[in-house]
């Protein structure tokens, strides 16, 4: 459970080793894994290891330097990944394609999935 009492996200539960991923970075505030059902052939989801902030909005209000942390992380992996030319997406709320409360970003490269970002 997690602080407000609802069952914790998919992502904690990645992050607590409860369910499988393949990590590709992780530091004291960050983790990092290659989304389940990739969108372009570079495909990593970016998120934070607390899940108090729902979306980037959230974040970017209530924990600045954590929201410059993620950025910097998935820059890293996508300089690796990429070569440094990659969109780096925070879909926020149902309507824009959020499925996960849990603020997160994709970091994406090469051609997308016809109708990846509507
Ligand atoms: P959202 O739709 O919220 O922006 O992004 C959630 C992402 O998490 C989706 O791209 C989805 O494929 C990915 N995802 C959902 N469940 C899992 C999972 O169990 N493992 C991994 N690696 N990715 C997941």
């Amino acid at each position: 459970m997690t602080s407000s009492g609802s069952a914790p996200s998919i992502f904690s539960r990645i992050v607590a080793r409860e369910i499988p991923a393949t990590i590709v970075a992780e530091t004291e505030l960050i983790i990092a894994f290659e989304d389940i059902a990739p969108q372009a052939p570079v495909h990593i989801v970016v998120t934070t290891k607390t899940e108090v902030y729902r979306n980037v909005v959230e974040l970017a209000a209530g924990d600045p330097a954590l929201l410059a942390e993620l950025v910097r992380v998935a820059n890293v992996i996508a300089e690796e990944r990429t070569g440094g030319e990659f969109r780096l997406v925070f879909n926020t709320g149902p309507s824009a394609g959020q499925t996960v409360f849990h603020v997160h970003a994709h970091v994406l490269g090469g051609q997308l999935k016809e109708g990846t970002l509507g």
